[in-house]
Formats: structure tokens, C-alpha cells, sequence
């Protein structure tokens, strides 16, 4: 019979998802992962040591300065930035590979590495979580114990530059209860699903 007609399923928007440090991206980025296991999740490539209960090629691929310089130098980072002391960067096959396959893509990536993301790819989706209020930030960034003061204070001075630039994400987020924030994230996606 005739060979079935395989239609080359749409490239897929890329969503960016960026906010500053204690904003709860990880958890809505989770939750949505519970909502919409389809969607591709990028794992980033990191300096920094993992935290307790990280796991290796699951929250992060982890390396040391010499092997994440190597990724840069050849390309294989669609954006990187050093972010409170430690290099990350989102390897970038992967997310090309699962946007060429119709699937949607997420990155959780600071500020530095979304305007890097806008510049290479226009059409991609800008998301900013923001909190609460600031109050609410600085309670969760000291509260969750896993970083030294000075660590603290760094990611502090780097929220106040993130929330500064909420204005040039394409819709900000606020997340007072992760599973209504994950619901928003995914209300914005899912013009692009089919
Ligand atoms: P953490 O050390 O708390 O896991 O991450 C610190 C910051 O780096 C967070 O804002 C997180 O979203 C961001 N981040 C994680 N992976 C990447 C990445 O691949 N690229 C960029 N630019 N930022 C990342």
C-alpha cells in the first residue's frame, strides 16, 4: 500500500522561563513537568557543586571550569552565563533536537542567558516569575538554608537586577501559590499546542 503520509510535525515556540533566585522557579517548573510530561525540559550544565539530594544529569549536568570552557568554545552552549560565582549553560542539541521534533521546550535560566536566548531565537517565549513582594523574596532566600550568608546576599543583589528587567519579558508570572503559577505558565504555552 501506500507509504502513510508523515507530516514533519510544526517547530515548536521555545519558553524561556527566568526569575530572580527564591522566586519558586524550580517548583513551578516541576509542577508544570506534572502537568505536561510531553514538554522537553532542558538540563543545564553547571560549575557550581550540586546541593544535597541533586542528582547528576537530572537537575544538572555538573562539571568542572575546564570542561564547561570546552562546551563554550565549541558551540554546544545556545546561551551561558555566570551567575553568582558559578557558570551555567543550557546545552543546545537537545533543545533543538526537541523542538525539531514538535515537542515544546523549557528553560529555567537567569536573566543574562534569556536576553541571549531573545537575540538567538526572536520568537521565543519570555516568561518572568516574580513574587509576591520583595519581603516574600528575601524571606524565602534566607530561609531555605542551603547557601552561606555571603552566597545570600549575592543572589539578593542579583534579584533586584532580575526584577528590574521584568519589563522586558514578554509576560511576568506571579508565583503566590506554585500550582496557580505552574496553571498560568502553561495557559501561556498552550496557544502553541496543537
Ligand atoms: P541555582 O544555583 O540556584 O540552581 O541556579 C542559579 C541561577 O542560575 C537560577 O536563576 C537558575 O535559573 C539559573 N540557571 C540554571 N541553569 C541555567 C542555564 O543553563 N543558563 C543560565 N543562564 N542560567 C541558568
Amino acid at each position: 500500500g501506500p507509504e502513510p503520509v508523515r507530516e514533519t510535525p510544526r517547530r515548536r515556540r521555545l519558553t524561556v522561563v527566568s526569575g530572580p533566585s527564591g522566586v519558586g522557579k524550580s517548583s513551578v517548573v516541576a509542577q508544570l513537568r506534572l502537568l505536561r510530561p510531553e514538554i522537553y525540559f532542558s538540563v543545564s550544565v553547571t560549575t557550581r557543586p550540586p546541593r544535597p539530594g541533586e542528582v547528576e544529569g537530572e537537575h544538572y549536568h555538573f562539571v568542572d571550569r575546564a570542561t564547561f570552557a570546552k562546551l563554550v568554545e565549541a558551540g554546544e552552549l545556545l546561551e551561558h552565563a555566570e551567575f553568582a560565582g558559578n557558570c551555567y549553560g543550557t546545552p543546545r542539541a537537545p533543545v533543538e533536537r526537541a523542538l525539531d521534533q514538535g515537542r515544546p521546550a523549557v528553560l529555567e535560566i537567569e536573566l543574562q542567558g534569556a536576553r541571549q536566548v531573545r537575540a538567538a531565537m526572536p520568537d521565543a517565549r519570555l516568561v518572568m516569575l516574580v513574587p509576591p513582594s520583595w519581603d516574600e523574596l528575601v524571606g524565602r532566600l534566607t530561609g531555605r538554608g542551603t547557601e552561606q550568608q555571603s552566597a545570600v546576599e549575592a543572589r539578593l543583589a542579583e534579584a533586584e537586577r532580575e526584577l528590574a528587567a521584568a519589563g522586558e519579558f514578554d509576560a511576568r508570572v506571579v508565583n503566590a501559590d506554585v500550582r496557580v503559577a505552574a496553571q498560568r505558565l502553561l495557559d501561556l504555552m498552550e496557544q502553541d499546542f496543537s
